[in-house]
């Protein structure tokens, strides 16, 4: 059986048309089951995803109680999925189809898991373009795994695959640093990107900082060493900087001082504070995990 998992969030317009394009890329084959998550949409999404499970057996909604997140919907979606092999993708039209065959085809070659890339990002905005090349700079920077710039949530996977993701309980994911964590047999395969079918992009500045900063801290500690680097060369240089001021107290040169020290206040302020900053990132996430709340709650099925 073929699962197809799909976050939905705002995306009335999208749920039927996306069906459409999915089952002719599959030729209405019967073993095929549609997962919808609908993310706590405002719209009429769910009552979309109700009518078309009305018509199919084949289709599913799970309706969450609030807005938990894309990474979150994807997990509830993939919690449910009954499939052999199981595909992700965004709801939008922004995720061919079309390419769902060439996936199956790949799979079937030996690979657990095929992941897309695109080629092109259509449909992003010039902000978003920097933000994208700019976040993933960092976190390949900081992190121990290697993310591609290009890599999107469309991808292809065996049950093995999809057990072994169930397996990771973290809140605050990112899903797509997890599936490149896990290693498995991994094949690429690039797509352009189009735009989307209908509605707007629901990622603003604010969800863009969180998953860049989850993909950060969810995996390595390298921040916190960077901190404690920061503040030895900080504490060398305030050494050197002290003696070079006492050779002026002895040799009579006084230093009015006065710009020195509030530039040397100035940093040191700053520098703690983005230490304590990032310290907190660590904690608050610690503090999540420690609650271990669920990750999404559901309101009702379909
Ligand atoms: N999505 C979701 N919850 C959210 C935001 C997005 O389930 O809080 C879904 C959305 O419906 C879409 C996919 O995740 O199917 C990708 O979202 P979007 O198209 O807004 O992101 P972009 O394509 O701009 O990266
Ligand atoms: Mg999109």
């Amino acid at each position: 059986m073929l699962s197809i998992v799909l976050p939905s969030y705002f995306e009335e317009a999208n749920v039927k048309y996306i069906y459409t394009q999915i089952l002719a890329a599959v030729d209405d084959r019967d073993d095929l089951e549609l997962i919808y998550v609908d993310d706590g949409s405002q719209d009429q999404t769910f009552e979309e995803v109700r009518a078309l499970a009305k018509k199919d057996p084949r289709v599913r909604g799970i309706r969450l109680s609030r807005n938990f997140g894309q990474q979150a919907a994807n997990l509830a979606g993939l919690n449910e999925a009954k499939g052999d092999e199981i595909v992700m993708m965004d709801a939008d039209g922004q995720h061919p189809p079309a390419l769902i065959p060439v996936m199956i085809r790949k799979l079937s070659e030996g690979y657990d898991i095929v992941n897309t890339k695109r080629t092109d990002m259509e449909g992003a905005g010039f902000f978003r373009k920097v933000f994208s090349r700019i976040f993933y700079r960092i976190i390949n920077f900081l992190s121990d795994v290697n993310i591609d710039n290009s890599q999107v949530d469309f991808r292809i996977f065996n049950r093995a695959t999809l057990n072994a993701f169930l397996e990771f309980n973290e809140h605050n994911r990112f899903n797509r640093g997890i599936f490149t964590w896990m290693g498995f047999n991994q094949a690429q395969i690039e797509f352009r990107a189009g735009h989307r079918n209908s509605g707007q992009s629901n990622y603003n500045f604010r969800k863009l900082t969180k998953l860049a900063l989850d993909g950060i801290t969810s995996f390595s500690t390298r921040p916190l060493r960077l901190c404690f680097y920061l503040g030895l060369i900080i504490i060398f240089s305030g050494m050197i900087y002290g003696i070079y001021a006492i050779l002026n107290y002895f040799f009579g040169h006084t230093n009015p001082g006065w710009t020195s020290l509030l530039i040397t206040i100035l940093i040191l302020g700053g520098v703690q504070l983005f230490s304590l900053g990032i310290i907190g990132e660590y904690l608050g996430r610690i503090f999540i995990e420690t609650k271990k709340r669920p990750h999404y709650l559901i309101r009702e099925r379909v």
